[in-house]
């Protein structure tokens, strides 16, 4: 299920390459100009196989979710380790955008696969709260949904759900308390649905309660399905 790894090339991109030479998401070694990465490190990532539940998102073997998760399916392209967790790191803090489009490529084949991205009306970017875009610039659950909905005609909504800002700061927050955080910072905003199938992205799945959190707020405003969609899930 290997995707097309080239990103279209061009002599723009050609152009831009002697500036900014490309380099690979994965293992930051310079690339070609016309690649998103490097074949070898496609291989190497460890991506999402039989044992990762369809429903939550989480490994089987370590115990599933769907007990605790509000959305009704879930898509996550790879396991968060080896050098998935590179790439991951690089989407969010250096600017790397090529990353986003290898995961996005991905999650679009999957859902191709299981018959579900024909069924989806909006893609809604899990959003950050406002202080963190104006720092970072983008979001980059917004890159990856970019890639999954190209050349279809679903529409991205930044506008649905807004976090936030928070007085802690995630990481420094315990398993429980981040759930706990996680429900109080996301609002729908006033807009009404009306049963749309709802895709919701993020780069990492954790717990789940980022997505749950979200989906509880959008079937609140009257989204129908909500399919979920991460570039990686943590734990093996
Ligand atoms: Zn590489
Ligand atoms: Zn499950």
């Amino acid at each position: 299920m290997k995707p097309d790894l080239s990103n279209g090339g061009g002599i723009k991109m050609f152009l831009v390459d002697l500036i900014f030479p490309s380099r690979c998401p994965f293992c930051d070694k310079v690339i070609p100009y016309d690649r998103l990465c490097c074949e070898r490190c496609f291989d190497e990532c460890k991506w999402s196989d039989e044992n990762i539940c369809r429903y939550c998102g989480k490994s089987v073997l370590r115990g599933c979710l769907c007990d605790e998760v509000t959305y009704d399916e879930c898509v996550c392209a790879a396991y968060y380790s080896g050098n998935a967790r590179k790439a991951i790191r690089n989407l969010k803090y250096r600017h790397e955008g090529a990353g986003a489009v290898v995961f996005g490529r991905v999650l679009h084949d999957m859902l191709i696969e299981r018959d579900l991205l024909k069924s989806i009306d909006i893609a809604v970017p899990v959003p950050m709260y406002k202080g963190k875009l104006r720092e970072r610039g983008y979001n980059q659950a917004e890159l990856i949904a970019r890639e999954i909905v190209r050349n279809t005609d679903i529409s991205i909504r930044n506008d649905l759900i807004y976090r936030d800002d928070p007085e802690t700061e995630q990481h420094l927050l315990g398993a429980e308390e981040r759930r706990k955080a996680a429900f109080s910072q996301y609002h729908a905003a006033k807009a009404e649905l009306d049963g749309e199938t709802i895709l919701l992205i993020d780069d990492v799945l954790t717990t789940g309660s980022t997505f749950s959190a979200c989906t509880d707020e959008l079937r609140r405003i009257g989204a129908g399905k909500v399919i979920c969609a991460a570039a990686v899930t943590a734990g093996e």
